[in-house]
């Protein structure tokens, strides 16, 4: 529960925040899920004008400070996953870590498909807002997950999903959205965050999801499957995307239905990776997971080591 004093501290706004978390050992599981980020500094009351003190500034603060952006229309700053394993690795899905990785500068976009945008954007000024220096207005990011303590190797081994198809029993389900825009109604750009448990498993997906109305569609997957009897986890990054003109052959109305549409885009980049979990040392002791919330003060960035560089991936 985060408590938030309002100016002048005569309301104290509560904002609830639904928390939900499993132990299936060796891992714990946790997500907390809450409102959208606030537009303004939650203790000054104004955009401009927002917290002094760095430390301890808002969320707001925290988020227009450091990603240098005009922010998603919808931000989820409290929705987070996270998994770790009594080892002390981790792995962690969350709208901060997944913005910091928009590209700044240059659009990463086709000139075509730019022209196109800024026919349909005259009216949106803030674009063109001097304060804020250019960044990738898709939102579009490769954020795989903040991951600590695992060794990343590539990998050929796949994903079975033919055994995710089969029903098993689903022991913990949970469906999250970091962040959404609507691109001022020329489309969507968002990020979301789905896991389920099964026994002995699990699987994550985690989806960019961008549609430039008449322009082009893409779509960034990562997959996460983990079966525990193995001492790793196997994660898969594709990237997809087409012009709309190359997708003459798709009913429109598929375009906006994300789970349909994305295995029907070209492949443009992927990865897959083993997440390797580093063994403890072998001691009869008793590891403890613990059984409350893991404190927040260990949820610092940390990007997973990609010792499996990008380059060295499959190109299709
Ligand atoms: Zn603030």
């Amino acid at each position: 529960m985060t408590m938030v004093k309002v100016k002048g501290g005569i309301e104290i706004l509560r904002l609830p925040v639904n928390e939900k978390e499993h132990v299936f050992p060796p891992w714990h599981m946790k997500y907390t899920e809450s409102h959208i980020l606030h537009s303004k500094c939650s203790k000054t009351g104004q955009e401009d004008n927002g917290c002094l003190d760095n430390e301890n500034a808002c969320q707001f603060c925290t988020y227009s400070r450091e990603l240098e952006m005009i922010l998603p229309d919808m931000v989820f700053p409290n929705n987070v996953l996270r998994l770790k394993h009594k080892n002390g690795a981790f792995l962690e899905f969350k709208a901060f870590d997944a913005l910091k990785r928009v590209a700044s500068g240059k659009i990463n976009i086709e000139l075509a498909c730019a022209e196109s945008w800024r026919e349909t954007r005259q009216d949106n000024q803030e674009y063109l807002k001097e304060s804020i220096p250019p960044f990738d207005w898709t939102y579009t990011t490769e954020y795989m997950g903040t991951a600590s303590g695992f060794k990343v190797e590539n990998t050929d081994e796949r994903i079975d999903f033919e055994k995710l198809k089969r029903k098993d029993k689903i022991l913990f389900y949970v469906d999250l959205t970091l962040f959404e825009d609507e691109l001022h109604d020329n489309g969507i750009a968002s990020m979301k965050v789905k896991m389920r448990v099964m026994p002995g498993t699990f699987y994550i997906l985690l989806r960019y999801f961008l549609r430039i109305d008449n322009v082009m569609l893409r779509v960034n997957e990562t997959r996460i499957y983990h079966d525990l009897r193995k001492s790793y986890l196997l994660r898969e990054f594709t990237s997809r995307e087409a012009k709309v003109q190359q997708l003459k052959h798709i009913h429109p109305a598929i375009f906006t239905l994300e789970n349909e549409i994305a295995p029907l885009l070209p492949l443009v980049r992927s990865y897959y990776h083993k997440l390797i979990i580093d063994e403890l040392e072998q001691s009869p002791s008793n590891v403890v997971i613990p059984a409350s919330s893991s404190s927040d003060a260990s949820s610092t960035e940390v990007q997973s080591q990609e010792s499996a560089s990008p380059s060295e991936s499959t190109k299709a």
